[in-house]
């Protein structure tokens, strides 16, 4: 038998928020590498007995890459489980680069971002009709570089809805790109630490506070930031088109109520 890496989302930090097939794949597993810092140990009741578990916290990527070498050689199957969902900065790409030059497949398992269990954590949806239609997903520089077309400040012109990751360090700079970028010192804020988590927190705050907020709660980790004018609470504002009585589809075609698309009992 070959040996497999899958690459598996363990969801924002709440065990259950695992998906069933996550759930499986740890359960079928030789081999597990995970975080412990972002990734509740609770979700490895799912492996069997005797399943080797590698905390992947103190490895560098060849410690990793040599697990998925000894996987090629051996046909083990191993789950390399990340945070959220893997796809978003999840350092995939270059396990992705190493399974490819070891001839090792790899299946991506999708997880529950974070950002999901933020809008939750906040009760609201994050795109609102002609408010915001666009998420921009994104990180400030820190340790680590970003590219030169994708400063805070030209996506902030954008105006629409931003979730931040991995920003919260160092607040001040991070307000201060928001402004130049454009958006207005009232714009709606949150910061969401450890979304799911029992220990979860929310604050909400205009941009021009945003600083002393995260300041004041000591967030410096593990937290998204999100900015624009869809965290208002206006209820009011924007009403979806998919289901105003006026709008029509395919299983709900304007004005011919009989023709409406039967959906099978119990589907619904
Ligand atoms: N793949 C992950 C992100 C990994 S990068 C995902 O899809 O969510 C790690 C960053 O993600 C953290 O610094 C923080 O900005 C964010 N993050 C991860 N889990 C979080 C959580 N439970 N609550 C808030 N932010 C979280």
């Amino acid at each position: 038998m070959s040996g497999v890496v899958h690459f598996v989302g363990a969801g924002p930090g709440a065990p259950d928020l695992l998906t069933l097939r996550a759930a499986r794949v740890l359960a079928e597993a030789d081999v597990v590498v995970w975080a412990r810092s972002l990734v509740d140990p609770a979700i490895l009741e799912h492996c069997r007995p005797g399943t080797e578990l590698v905390p992947s916290d103190d490895r560098t990527h060849d410690d990793v890459v040599a697990i998925y070498a000894r996987a090629a050689e051996e046909g083990l199957r191993v789950a390399r489980v990340h945070s959220g969902d893997p796809s978003l900065y999840g350092a995939l790409h270059e396990q992705i680069v190493a399974c490819k030059a070891l001839g090792l497949p790899y299946e991506i398992v999708p997880g529950v971002s974070s950002v999901a269990a933020a809008a939750t954590a906040l009760g609201q949806e994050l795109t609102i009709p002609d408010v915001s239609q666009s998420l921009i997903l994104t990180r400030r520089p820190t340790r680590t570089s970003m590219p030169s077309n994708e400063t805070i400040q030209s996506l902030a012109a954008h105006g629409t809805t931003m979730v931040l990751f991995l920003s919260v360090r160092r607040p001040r700079e991070l307000q201060a790109d928001l402004l130049e970028g454009g958006y207005a010192e009232d714009t709606p804020c949150a910061v969401v630490y450890r979304a799911s988590w029992p220990d979860e927190v929310v604050l909400r705050c205009p941009l021009a506070e945003l600083a002393v907020a995260i300041r004041g709660a000591r967030i410096t980790t593990q937290a998204l930031v999100l900015v624009g004018p869809a965290l208002q609470e206006a209820p009011d504002a924007g009403r979806s088109h998919v289901y105003d009585a006026g709008y029509g589809h395919r299983y709900r075609p304007l004005g011919r109520p009989d023709r409406y698309k039967k959906v099978p009992r119990g589907a619904a």
